[in-house]
């Protein structure tokens, strides 16, 4: 029996806040009236400063493999090439999506514990001399692995390689966590979802459209209906929703934007920084006697919402976890793919405050004691070092 708060340390979906659940504990009100319609309206240019766009975004009741969805059959037509950007298990799971419309995938290999290399892509694409690749998939970052790729540097491979591809960003565990520019960055499709920066349950998702991609969606040919960027957009911006809209995402949408907009976005990125940094001085505590430690190798390219910890070889990283589950009721997310039993995964964003999160170092390092893995001591005091230091 589980006594005391459940701690809730996942990479999302993520802990939501007490203001959001009051916000969305309230009754439905008609979705074709002049009340939601001011609702949805504030959520729409919200999100679009969120997203730091002027472009259009649209919405689904969907997670995020409905946003990744959207994104594939609205541009691309069968037999069309895509290049995906290797990063980890969602990179590889996004393009699986695409071969299954017919849509030629090619991976641009990468190490999972490094970001993209620009020189890299831009070499792939100068090859591609017939144009034949019609968008580069990326994902901004990588949940399984907690390495982030650099949009803008990887955007101006493109440009380097004068490449017309599209640029098609997955920011599902970065987007309101982690600096994010979709105009200045010059990305065409933003892919994102609710549960995580957003402090949402999971259920809605986002994408946001560059005029390029939307010029593409036009002559694209994969069938469509709910995913229809046209449809949608009907005679203006959000003009449509697909049947009864989610009005209770709505709420919890609007006072989300509201809280990130009170805070200040540069002021939620400084938070999200400064937790991330406290657990990987926990980690590198750890990794002592030849211990734990953070999978990312570049340290400028290492998550601040998500670290994946690498146990060490003849470990289970899936026992750490499920005792930590178990004893101490802290529940952290697994490794995925070829990670899985290698890595255990620390949720650092969303609604956490410095308690939740030194308690949840304290219940790990536990957990390894008992799950019989090798590491170093002290983990608690060298985050507790960092988070009372100077800002
Ligand atoms: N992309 C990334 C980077 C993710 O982290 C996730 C989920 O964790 C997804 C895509 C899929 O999103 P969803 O689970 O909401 O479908």
């Amino acid at each position: 029996m589980a006594h005391g708060t459940h701690f809730f340390m996942n990479p999302g979906p993520t802990n939501i806040p007490e203001r959001i659940l009051r916000a969305m504990d309230r009754g439905s009100i008609d979705f074709t009236g002049a009340q939601f319609r001011a609702i949805s309206e504030e959520c729409f240019a919200g999100l679009k400063r969120i997203f730091k766009t002027e472009e259009t975004v649209l919405a689904y009741a969907a997670t995020g493999h409905g946003a990744w969805e959207a994104a594939l059959v609205n541009l691309f037509s069968p037999g069309d090439k895509v290049l995906v950007v290797e990063s980890g298990f969602f990179s590889l799971n996004w393009g699986m999506r695409g071969e299954a419309f017919g849509i030629e995938v090619e991976t641009l290999a990468n190490d999972w514990r490094r970001p993209c290399d620009p020189a890299r892509l831009e070499t792939r694409l100068r090859e591609d001399k017939e144009h034949r690749i019609k968008a580069v998939l990326l994902v901004h970052c990588e949940t399984s692995t907690g390495v982030v790729n650099p949009v803008a540097a990887l955007r101006r491979a493109i440009d380097a390689a004068r490449h017309p591809a599209l640029y098609l960003v997955d920011t599902i565990s970065s987007l309101a966590s982690m600096d994010f520019r979709m105009d200045e960055w010059g990305v065409d499709v933003v892919v994102a979802g609710s549960q995580k920066g957003l402090m949402l349950p999971t259920g809605m998702a986002f994408t946001g459209i560059s005029p390029k991609a939307l010029a593409a969606a036009a002559t694209a040919r994969l069938p469509r209906v709910y995913w229809d960027w046209k449809r949608l957009l009907g005679e203006s911006s959000q003009a449509y929703w697909n049947g009864t809209a989610p009005v209770h995402f709505f709420y919890g949408l609007q006072e989300a934007l509201r809280m990130l907009e009170e805070e200040g976005l540069d002021n939620v990125f400084a938070r999200h920084h400064r937790l991330a940094e406290a657990t990987r001085r926990a980690v590198r505590a750890w990794r002592q006697n030849d211990g734990p430690e953070v999978y990312a190798m570049d340290p400028g390219a290492q998550s601040n919402t998500v670290t994946a910890v690498l146990v060490p070889e003849g470990s289970d990283a899936d026992r750490v976890r499920q005792t930590a589950l178990d004893r101490f009721n802290v529940s952290l997310g697994g490794g995925l793919d070829r990670l899985k039993g290698r890595v255990f995964r620390i949720g650092h964003l969303g609604d956490l405050n410095e308690p939740m999160l030194l308690g949840t170092i304290a219940a790990v390092e536990m957990a390894l004691d008992l799950a019989g893995v090798p590491h170093g001591q002290g983990a608690v005091k060298a985050a507790m070092e960092y988070l009372t230091g100077d800002p």
